[in-house]
C-alpha cells in the first residue's frame, strides 16, 4: 500500500478513536502516524493503543510511526475558597506562594520558580489567554499584578509567562514517569512541550538514548528567540500553533510557522504543523474553507506533515478528518505550481549537503530516474534526499524496523524493512524488485540507488547506481 503523496498525515489517538478497528481505518484513510497524547488517559489505555497501532501495521501492510506526546510544564493557579472569582479590569490581583485557597485579591501560585523570575512589567496570561495581567512589583514568594483583561477565573486554570523564561526543568515528575513508560513501550518518535531552551532538548536526548527519535513542540515565544540551537539538538519538530497562539498574538502565529517550517527543512529534520487544522469537523463532517486552505498551504510550504488534534481523537469524525487531509494533500500535490511553491521555500547552503545526494536529487529532478532507492541504517541518507524534495518517490530500504517507522514521519520517503546488502549485485536486485514489488516503477523502467560500502558500516552515502527494474518473471 503506496501512498500518492509525499506530506504525511499525524493522527492524534483518543476516546473516538482507540479501538483497532478505528485505527486500521485511519491508516487506511491516509494516517501515517498516530499521535499518543499525554496529557490524556492513563498508562493502561496508551499500551492497549500502543499494541493496537502495531497490529494494525501488520494489517495494512506499511510501517506506522508512533509519537508519544509529553505534557510539558502546564503551569496551573492553585484553588478558590468559594468558587471562580470575576476579576476586572483594573484592580489589582496578587499571585503568591500561600497555598490558602484564593479570592478576588489573590490566588495560590503553586510555581515558586515563575515568582522568582517575575519582574515588573511582565505580562501573566490566564486561561488560555482570555484574562491578562501585568506585574507591578515582585518580590520572593508575591507578584503583584494589574488585571488588564478581566474575566472569570477559577481554580486550576492554566497559567502562560510569554515573555520570562521560567528556570525550570522541562520535564515534570509526571513526564519523566510518562517518558519511562513510553520507551518501555518503544514508541517511535518522543515529542516535548513547551521547550523554552536548546538545555531543554539536551536534558531529553540524556535520557532517551537514541532509543527514540526526538522531537521538540515549539509553543513559547522563548523558544522562537533559540530557535537554531533547538532544532540542532532534534530529529524532528512541531509547529504546535494551539498554545503558541495561546501566548503571542494570533497574527504572530503564520510568521512563526514560516520561519519554523524554513529552519526545519533547511536542516532536513521533519517538520509537522498541527493543531486546529480541521477543527470543524471535530462535529461536522466536513471542513471550513478557511481550514481546508490552511492545511493546503502548510502542504504548498513543504511540511513533511500535517495532524490532527480533536478531530481524530475526541470528535465525531476521525475518519473523515483523515480522508480530508489526504484528499486536500494529494489535491495540491496535482496542482502543477506545487513544486514550484513548495520548493521556494528551499534555502540551504549547497555547501553543507552531500554530493551525492545532490547528484542523485538532480538526476531525479532531470527526470533521469523513476524513483530513488535509499539504502540507509539510520534513516540519515533517506532524509538528505528528502531535504532536496525531489518529485520522484524515495523508497528507503533499513534492517531497522525502528529506524523504518521513524521514516514514516518523513516528507516523500516510503520506508521498508529490507535485509542489509552484502555486494553491488544484492544492491541492485533488492532495490529494484522492491521498487517493482511497491509498483514505484514498471518493469524495465530506471531507478537510481543510493548506498554505502562497505555494506552495513556506518558512514555516509557513497555509491550511486543505476538499475533497471527487472521485467516480470516468465512460467516455465
Ligand atoms: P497540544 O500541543 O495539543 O499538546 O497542546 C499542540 C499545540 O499546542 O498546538
Ligand atoms: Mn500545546
Amino acid at each position: 500500500m503506496i501512498r500518492a503523496r509525499r506530506s504525511r498525515i499525524v493522527a492524534t489517538i483518543g476516546p473516538a478513536s482507540s479501538s483497532l478497528d478505528m485505527i486500521v481505518t485511519l491508516a487506511k484513510a491516509g494516517a501515517d502516524v498516530f499521535r499518543l497524547n499525554f496529557s490524556h488517559g492513563a498508562h493502561e489505555t496508551h499500551a492497549a493503543v500502543y499494541a493496537a497501532i502495531r497490529e494494525a501495521e501488520k494489517i495494512v501492510g506499511r510501517p506506522l510511526g508512533i509519537l508519544a506526546d509529553l505534557q510539558g510544564p502546564k503551569l496551573r493557579v492553585g484553588k478558590f475558597a468559594n468558587g471562580p472569582v470575576m476579576l476586572q479590569a483594573g484592580q489589582a490581583f496578587r499571585f503568591d506562594s500561600d497555598p490558602t485557597p484564593g479570592d478576588e485579591t489573590r490566588v495560590h501560585l503553586p510555581h515558586p520558580e515563575i515568582l522568582t523570575a517575575m519582574r515588573p512589567g511582565a505580562t501573566l496570561l490566564l486561561d488560555d489567554g482570555k484574562l491578562r495581567m501585568v506585574v507591578t512589583d515582585a518580590g520572593p514568594g508575591y507578584a503583584n499584578t494589574t488585571v488588564a483583561n478581566g474575566g472569570k477565573l477559577s481554580e486550576r486554570k492554566g497559567v502562560a509567562v510569554p515573555d520570562v523564561v521560567i528556570p525550570m526543568s522541562p520535564l515534570t515528575a509526571k513526564d519523566r514517569e510518562d517518558l519511562a513508560f513510553a520507551l518501555r513501550l518503544g514508541v517511535d518518535w518522543i515529542a516535548l512541550s513547551f521547550v523554552q531552551a536548546p538545555e531543554d532538548m539536551a536534558e531529553l536526548r540524556r535520557i532517551v538514548e537514541g532509543r527514540a527519535a526526538v522531537l521538540a513542540k515549539i509553543e513559547k515565544p522563548q523558544a522562537l528567540k533559540v530557535l537554531g540551537p533547538i532544532l540542532d539538538l532534534c530529529d524532528g519538530v512541531m509547529v504546535a500553533r494551539g498554545d503558541l497562539g495561546v501566548e503571542m498574538a494570533p497574527e504572530e502565529v503564520p510568521v512563526a510557522q514560516k520561519v519554523i517550517l524554513r529552519a526545519a527543512r533547511e536542516r532536513g529534520i521533519p517538520v509537522i504543523v498541527a493543531t486546529q487544522m480541521l477543527e470543524s469537523m471535530i462535529s461536522s463532517p466536513t471542513p471550513t474553507r478557511a481550514e481546508a486552505s490552511d492545511v493546503a498551504n502548510a502542504v504548498y510550504e513543504g511540511a513533511d506533515a500535517v495532524m490532527l488534534s480533536a478531530e481524530s481523537a475526541a470528535g465525531e469524525y476521525p475518519e473523515e478528518s483523515v480522508s480530508m487531509m489526504n484528499r486536500i494533500i494529494e489535491r495540491v500535490e496535482r496542482d502543477p505550481r506545487w513544486p514550484e511553491l513548495m520548493q521556494a521555500e528551499q534555502h540551504h547552503d549547497d555547501d553543507d549537503a552531500d554530493v551525492l545526494v545532490v547528484a542523485a536529487a538532480g538526476a531525479a529532478k532531470a527526470g533521469s530516474t523513476k524513483c530513488l532507492v535509499a539504502f540507509t541504517t539510520t534513516g540519515a541518507t533517506a532524509r538528505r534526499l528528502s531535504r532536496e524534495r525531489p518529485l520522484q518517490p524515495v523508497l528507503a530500504l533499513s534492517p531497522d524496523i525502528n529506524a523504518v517507522r521513524r521514516m514514516a514521519l518523513v516528507w516523500g520517503v516510503e520506508p521498508r524493512v529490507s535485509a542489509q546488502p552484502d555486494s553491488l549485485e544484492v544492491v541492485t536486485t533488492d532495490a529494484s524488485s522492491k521498487a517493482l514489488e511497491l509498483g514505484l516503477v514498471a518493469p524495465g523502467e530506471r531507478l537510481l540507488v543510493v548506498a554505502g560500502t562497505p555494506f552495513g558500516a556506518p558512514g555516509a552515502a557513497n555509491l550511486l547506481r543505476l538499475a533497471h527494474a527487472p521485467a516480470p518473471a516468465r512460467r516455465r
